[in-house]
């Protein structure tokens, strides 16, 4: 099967999950319709049981619609974007948004107010100003295509998309962020990794949360792209109820070191609208990673970051960078001290 054709199996009702799992619909239609619903039949079967780790990042929750007054844009990101698909927050680095869909829709995502939206569907127009915006801005060293997910794009969009970034001398390399590998690896075909290769340096980010996702046609999709020389980290969003345990994390990045896959970071949860329920205390996410000290080998241990709202960037959460943690954190950075909430009061649960 092609992957545009698993693709358009995907599940994208909640009554086509009804079918499959027995579960009564009618709760989720308000949130799959507030947030979109997508979930091939390779993720999909790795599900094993409703509410288990798999599950709980791409089936809709109730909980999205709690009210909690987290923000929708939590990064700010529209303060740092001087034309509409791209996020130019750093001097030397850019992200161009260039697919507004994903191959699944991640029930935790930072973006999911936008993601598979007319907000992020980007025309041609519009991606060709975030090119010509790089072309003219000389500091911009690494771009990183993201979206959305890039890599939904087909081989001649992506082609055309490289070709020209390729052609700005001062780009030195591009970076793309993509959870394909776990959601759709059949995207990762030998024609796919021929094509990147020919834009080298190309870094690919991927995404992994939790061991389970590290199945036989994963792996090997991550093996055709290492094969090709590109380059493999992973991005891992800490989550309560899927991965806010040490045994987890510790199975996941050995799991990732033998796929050749570099973990880089483990995200704290950014603080985006209807996200809330997946919130873990950052006391526990430097357990997690003081745990895996001395059983998981250097090279395995990700950098435990946290991108506070306002939109300074990224800062490493280190027990010497915390100046105090409860029920808010002040945490030291680069740029001064940034205090952010460290639980998420939820108001209006109406499911457990
Ligand atoms: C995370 C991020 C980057 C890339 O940061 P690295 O730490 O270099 O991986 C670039 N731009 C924005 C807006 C980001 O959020
Ligand atoms: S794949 Fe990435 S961008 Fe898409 S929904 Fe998941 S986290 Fe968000």
């Amino acid at each position: 099967m092609t992957w545009k054709s698993q693709l358009a199996d995907s599940v994208v009702t909640p009554e086509q999950l009804a079918e499959r799992f027995g579960i009564d619909p009618e709760p989720l239609r308000a949130v799959a319709a507030r947030y979109p619903l997508r979930i091939t039949p390779h993720y999909l079967g790795l599900i094993e049981t409703p509410g288990d780790p798999i599950w709980r990042q791409c089936v809709p929750d109730l909980r999205e619609l709690a009210i909690d007054d987290l923000p929708e844009d939590s990064l700010n990101e529209s303060s740092f974007s001087p034309v509409p698909a791209l996020v130019h927050r750093y001097p030397d680095r850019a992200l161009l948004l260039v697919s507004g869909q994903c191959a699944g829709y991640c029930r935790f995502c930072t973006r999911k107010n936008r993601v598979g939206t007319r907000a992020m569907a980007f025309s041609a127009a519009q991606i060709d100003a975030g090119l010509d915006y790089i072309a003219s801005t000389p500091g911009i060293r690494d771009v990183i295509l993201t979206g959305g997910d890039p890599l939904l794009l087909d081989d001649p969009r992506l082609t055309e998309i490289l070709t020209r970034l390729q052609s700005i001398a001062h780009v030195e390399m591009v970076r793309i962020g993509s959870r394909v590998p776990v959601t759709l690896p059949q995207r990762i075909t030998p024609q796919l990794c021929r094509l990147l290769a020919r834009f080298q340096p190309l870094y690919l980010n991927t995404h992994f949360n939790h061991p389970r996702e590290l199945v036989d046609a994963s792996i090997a999709a991550c093996a055709r792209l290492a094969d090709a020389g590109i380059p493999l980290g992973n991005q891992t969003v800490l989550m309560r109820g899927v991965n806010d345990d040490p045994e987890v994390m510790i199975t996941l990045c050995r799991g990732l070191l033998k796929a050749r896959v570099r973990p880089y970071y483990l995200h704290h949860l950014d603080q985006a609208r209807g996200t809330a329920h997946f919130r873990v205390p950052v006391e526990r996410g430097l357990e997690i990673i003081a745990a895996m000290r001395g059983r998981v080998s250097g090279l395995g241990i990700p950098q435990y970051v946290v991108d506070p709202p306002g939109g300074q960037g990224k800062v490493p959460l280190l027990p010497e960078n915390l100046l105090q943690v409860g029920e808010t954190l002040k945490v030291r950075t680069a740029g001064g001290m940034v205090e952010l909430p460290n639980r998420t009061p939820l108001r209006d649960v109406s499911s457990a």
